[in-house]
């Protein structure tokens, strides 16, 4: 049995706690915030259960479903309304759907019939030569329609990011290993489509969350890890000693241990590392992290005309508009507004959007409300509104993104027992960081 501190009570390093901890180690958790979970941050509040970070994730049967099995949240999981299979995305000033089959297809007005027809020719682009950017990868293979009106707002909606600075390997491997796997997306979709049929359970997974929110998950795990979570223990500085035990000091104590999981936000492992690995915290520190405000609207149902039949609404960037989308929150899962109410959660900022910063919460709620005023019909003013600021909220995967891991995994080699997981490595979604923590305790094996 060994001895681990795990640095960050987000997601990632409770889920890493609780996975070594079934594999035989002692584990101990510190946090800086006053709450674990990170970026989950569920509030209920005037009747609206309002998400300020993920509002789902999907649940693909691996770690997630492990976890709630073992944790008994069966019961308290949610699988999203079969409506959120449809999605909008805003085009000529309405919401469109994005077309679900072959026939709606060939019918949607989302694309010109060259930029249709020219699909048929994507089977026989040849692979990248180099390293693309995700938009490069798009226009390539599926022209340049394909980038503005379904994969740019497609990366705005999951990273906040600019598809010309993101990496098309790191930030979207599915897609990207299509292309390798198969030498074509459309080829390679089909054909996993039809293995996935075959091998039972649908592919692509359900979309989940829980009855009290997203912070149910990290809420349990702490609580299934009792007084081995220490809140508001920032640490503050990592050592390690001639023998190989490691130090971490928090809260003017010193904690020792055999390993430590940073599961902390890329940039502040990289101070915690600045004093053992130089190259290293310059790596972690290149990772960018773009601020994007999260801006929950309740309406009176009577006061919005659109059907909110669906998952949301994506902006694309060439509409012009900041807004980057907006959730039908309601819509997804039960229990999130009060009768006759509908709940929307809206999302501005971004990688190319970072001077939001700047402004008050009540200015980004009132552009967020003036945008999508016309495009949703909504009358009047919200009967509740929340805010939440993420200065630095998600890691962007960029070109180079893949080389600088490779680094860090090369100096990582240097400190036996330092282990890094988080967001900014393995995947951002929560079910990503969910498979990568236990990945971890399989790496570092049984106590
Ligand atoms: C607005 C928003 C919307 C999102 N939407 C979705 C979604 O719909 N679906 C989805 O799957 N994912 C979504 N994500 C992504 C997902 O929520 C995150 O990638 C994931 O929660 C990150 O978890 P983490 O544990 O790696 O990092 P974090 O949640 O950032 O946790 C890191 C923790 O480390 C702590 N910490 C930092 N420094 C120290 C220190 N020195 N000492 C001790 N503790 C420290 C922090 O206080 C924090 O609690 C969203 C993210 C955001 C911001």
């Amino acid at each position: 049995m060994a001895e681990i501190i795990i640095i960050g009570a987000g997601i990632s390093g409770l889920a890493s706690a609780w996975f070594l901890k079934q594999s035989g180690h002692q584990v101990q958790i510190l946090e800086a915030g006053p709450q674990p979970g990170g970026c989950l941050r569920s509030e209920q509040s005037d009747g609206f259960l309002v998400e300020a970070g993920p509002n789902s994730t999907l649940d693909r049967g691996d770690a997630l479903g492990e976890l709630v099995q073992a944790l008994g949240l069966e019961q308290e999981m949610l699988e999203a309304n079969r409506a959120a299979r449809r999605r909008y995305i805003l085009k000529d000033n309405r919401p469109v759907a994005l077309p679900g089959g072959p026939v709606a297809f060939f019918k949607t007005p989302l694309f010109s019939t060259d930029a249709k027809l020219r699909l048929l020719l994507e089977p026989f682009h040849g692979r990248a030569t180099k390293e693309e950017s995700v938009a490069e990868f798009v226009r390539r293979r599926l022209g340049h329609e394909f980038l503005d009106w379904a994969v740019d707002p497609f990366i705005s909606g999951v990273y906040a990011g600019d598809a010309e600075a993101l990496s098309v390997r790191a930030a979207t491997a599915r897609i990207y290993a299509l292309e390798a796997e198969y030498g074509s997306l459309i080829l390679g979709a089909i054909m996993r489509m039809v293995r996935g049929r075959r091998s039972g359970p649908a592919p692509s997974g359900r979309l989940v969350s829980f009855r009290r929110g997203m912070q149910s998950l990290p809420n349990a795990i702490a609580d299934a890890l009792g007084d081995a979570v220490h809140l508001q223990h920032a640490a503050t500085h990592l050592s390690q000693s001639p023998g190989g035990r490691w130090s971490v000091r928090a809260n003017d104590m010193d904690y020792s241990a055999d390993h430590v999981v940073l599961a902390a936000p890329a940039y502040h492992a990289a101070e915690l590392v600045a004093s053992l690995d130089a190259t290293m915290a310059d790596s972690l520190s290149q990772i960018a992290y773009p601020p994007v405000a999260s801006i929950a609207l309740g309406f009176a149902r009577n006061r919005v005309a659109h059907p909110l039949d669906g998952f949301g609404m994506l902006i694309p960037r060439c509409t012009g508009l900041q807004t980057l989308g907006v959730l039908f929150s309601s819509t997804l899962f039960p229990g999130r507004a009060p009768d006759h109410t509908v709940l929307l959660t809206a999302f501005i900022g971004g990688a190319r959007n970072t001077k939001i910063t700047d402004r008050e919460d009540t200015a980004l709620a009132t552009h967020v409300l003036r945008d999508l005023r016309p495009l949703l019909g909504i009358q009047g003013e919200p009967v509740f509104s929340r805010v939440r600021l993420w200065p630095r909220a998600i890691p962007q995967y960029e070109l180079g993104h893949l080389d600088r891991l490779a680094g860090i995994d090369t100096s990582l080699a240097r400190w036996p027992g330092l282990h890094l997981r988080a967001n900014w490595r393995d995947g951002i979604s929560v079910a990503d960081c969910l498979n990568s923590a236990k990945a971890l305790a399989e790496t570092i094996g049984p106590g």
